[in-house]
Order: structure tokens, then sequence, then C-alpha cells
């Protein structure tokens, strides 16, 4: 545990009798604390906007603006309301100091001052707030690491697209929808062709990099709304939200058309590669979305039967929803 030094704590002290100012200026200074003062309230708030002090030593009744006033204002601005504001008192003034720690006061010392308890409870205060600002930071650490882990969940590590797990669970929700609202919804199944050979003849390195390669070939042809994922291997799945069948066969056209383009470098090699595609839709009366994903997977083992390189939709009769 570090405790909080004095050299390097900023300690406003507002207090519209001079004097005070400068004892309790002159014991903080003696034990290393670096201050600064304002003699009235309005000075203090203008003050604090100008330099953000580590603690507050605030008068409780001043002249103008009392001591109440300030430390209502400075806790009602998020930037400022963090700094904790000690109260000082005069004895006769110790009924005020509910309303003080309603305010938002953390502590009060009583004039005249003693210079171990001043220095006792400023030391108490700068180390809660520093322990609290410890606990915000390691708060919001876990808080992004929960969202990474999260996102690892759901993510595929060499690809970086969604993995199968999500994209389960992103088609059985676009499955309810299109049920619900008898909305179009279509996927494509896509599977590299004789992916075997192009680890075979250059190395799983030069496979891994292909399989890389295809994922912003493919994106390129697709919508927010649609949800491109690898669904294991070298096989991919695409969930097409509100897009009927002919629509579904034309981009899975367009895919297959933009990987046949595609040049893969790697490990100064240069390869190409094919994909065979599987088309289908939701239909009226499709018990679950497995049924769709089968029918997907039909189609994409046609497409192979057929020579590869080619897409194929699902051979039932597909009507138009809605
Ligand atoms: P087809 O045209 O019938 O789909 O033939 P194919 O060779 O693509 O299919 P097959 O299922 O016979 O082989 C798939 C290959 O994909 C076998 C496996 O080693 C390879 N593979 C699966 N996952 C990965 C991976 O993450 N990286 C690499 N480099 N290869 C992978
Ligand atoms: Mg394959
Ligand atoms: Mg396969």
């Amino acid at each position: 545990m570090t405790l909080v030094q004095p050299d390097g704590c900023l300690i406003l002290i507002v207090d519209d009798v001079r004097q005070n100012l400068e004892s309790l200026g002159a014991m903080l200074k003696q034990v290393g604390y670096t201050t600064t003062f304002a003699s009235s309230g309005k000075q203090a708030l203008e003050r604090v906007h100008k330099i953000i002090p580590d603690l507050i030593l605030l008068d409780l009744m001043m002249a103008e603006m009392s001591g109440l006033s300030v430390c209502e204002q400075l806790k009602a601005d998020p930037k400022l309301a963090e700094i904790p504001v000690i109260f000082l008192t005069a004895n006769q003034e110790k009924e005020k100091l509910l309303d003080a720690f309603a305010k938002g006061a953390v502590d009060y010392l009583t004039k005249p001052f003693n210079m171990f308890e001043l220095l006792a409870r400023i030391r108490t205060h700068l180390e809660l707030k520093s322990k609290q600002e410890e606990l915000k930071k390691s708060l919001i650490e876990q808080g992004k690491l929960v969202k990474q882990l999260e996102e690892l969940a759901i993510t595929d590590p060499l690809t970086g697209i969604w993995n199968r797990r999500y994209l389960y669970k992103q088609a059985e929700m676009e499955f309810q929808r299109a049920q619900r609202y008898h909305q179009a919804f279509s996927i494509l199944m896509i599977d590299i062709d004789r992916f075997k050979r192009i680890n075979d003849s250059y190395g799983h390195n030069v496979g891994d990099a292909a399989l890389k390669a295809l994922v912003p070939t493919v994106k390129s042809s697709l919508r927010k709304t649609d949800s491109f994922g690898r669904f294991g291997g070298e096989e991919f799945l695409l969930l097409l939200p509100e897009t009927y069948f002919d629509t579904a066969l034309a981009i899975a056209e367009r895919i297959r058309k933009s990987v046949e383009k595609l040049i893969i470098t790697a490990q100064e090699k240069m390869i190409s590669i094919t994909v065979s595609i599987g088309v289908s839709s939701y239909k009226l009366g499709d018990p679950t979305v497995e049924t769709i994903i089968q029918r997907a997977d039909a189609a994409l083992y046609q497409a192979k039967n057929q020579g590869r390189n080619l897409v194929i939709g699902d051979s039932k009769v597909n009507m138009k929803i809605g």
C-alpha cells in the first residue's frame, strides 16, 4: 500500500479571516503540502475552476456566501464533486454540522485548530480519495475486461468474424423475427473448394492466410444487418435478414465471383481459391432455424457434386412471404 505523500497534494483553504488562512497555511506548508487560498466563497468557486485541489478546507460561516452554499455548488458540479471538503467551524456553530454533512462534507475541524488533529484528518481523507480513485479505475478496467471476454466468446480467433456459437444465436433471433413479422430471411452456406489441397500443397499457414483473406472479400458484399461468421473449418455462414431467395442467390453469385478473382499472397506464394455456396430461405411452416441451415447445407452438397465453384439454391419450392 502506498501512502499519499503531502508533496504533490494541493489544498485549498477558504476563510474570510486572514489570520486563519495564514496559520493553517503555515501548518500545512511545514509538512510539505502545497496550498492555495480564497478569502470568500465566490473567490473559492472561481479558484476551483482554474485549479482543481485535492482537498478543500472550508470555513462554515463567511460574510457573503456561507460555506454551506459553496459546498452545495461544488457537489452539484460533477468535475468538482469528488473533492473532499472539510468544514472549519467555531464551537458555537456545531448545530450547523448536520447541514454540512447533508451538503456533502466529509469531516469538520473546530477552531482553534490542533495541528495533529488537522494533519491526521487531512491525511485520512486524502488516502480515502486516492483509494476511491484506484477502485474506480480498477472497476473501469474490469468492465473493459468483461467486455473483451464477452467479445472473445463470440469471435472466431483466426478470422475475427463471428463464431459458430454466435451465428446460431443470431440465426435463431432472425428466424423468430421472420416468423413473427412474416419477413423474408435467407441463409448462405459457403465452403472453400478443395481446401485440403491448399494445406497439403502450401502448408497450413498459407491455408490460414486464405481463410483470413476470404473475410474482407465476402464482407464487401454485405449490409450492416447481415451476419457473417465461421461455421467451422473452411465453412462459413452468412445470415441475410429481410432478404428473399432471389436476392440471396444474386448475393451468393456476387460473392462467388469476387472470391474467384481474389489473389492471395502468403509466404511468397500467390494462390487463388473458389467457393461453393448453398442458398436457402425461410418458408412458412419451417419449424426451426436448423431446418433452413440444413437446406442450405444440402444445396451446398449439390454444388460440390456438380463440380464446385458454384451457387446452388435450395431445390424445394420457395414462396415469397408477406
Ligand atoms: P471440398 O471442396 O469438398 O469442400 O473439399 P475440402 O478439401 O475443402 O474439404 P475437406 O472437408 O476434405 O477438408 C477441409 C480442410 O480444411 C481439412 C482441414 O485440414 C482444413 N482446415 C480446417 N480448419 C482449418 C484451419 O483453421 N486452418 C487451415 N489451414 N486449415 C483448416
Ligand atoms: Mg471445403
Ligand atoms: Mg467443409
